[in-house]
């Protein structure tokens, strides 16, 4: 019987920090340049040969690559606090490490790969 440790260690999370915060600021640009984009339209709009239907779809469109992008962010500021409280890279479901491949790809992810299935 051997004895594992189940918590990430401490250098280990670390690296995940500039990525993390990193990550954070791209999702708030994003989010800011999106408003642009989802502003209401005047019903007097003409955007080239667009039609106002067009652009209540591409209106529809960035809204919800708006919502996405903030619970995108939501997801990683809940992660960088999970690495403040030292318990990021723990799955949430069996308290296993995530694998970090699957964390530089997915840095908000909560769960291992074989809960996540
Ligand atoms: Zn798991």
């Amino acid at each position: 019987m051997s004895i594992r440790f189940r918590s990430f260690s401490s250098h280990h999370q670390e690296e995940f920090r500039p990525i993390i915060e990193e990550a954070i600021r791209e999702a708030k640009t994003e989010i800011a340049n999106s408003k642009e984009n989802t502003k209401p339209i005047s019903p007097d709009v003409s955007i080239g040969r667009l039609s106002r239907l067009d652009s209540m779809q591409m209106q529809q469109m960035a809204l919800e690559a708006q919502r996405r992008q903030q619970l995108y962010l939501i997801r990683l500021e809940e992660a960088l606090t999970r690495l403040n409280q030292g318990t990021y890279g723990q799955c949430l479901q069996c308290r296993d490490d995530i694998a970090m491949e699957r964390l530089r790809y997915q840095p908000d992810a909560v769960l291992c790969m074989r809960c996540a299935r």
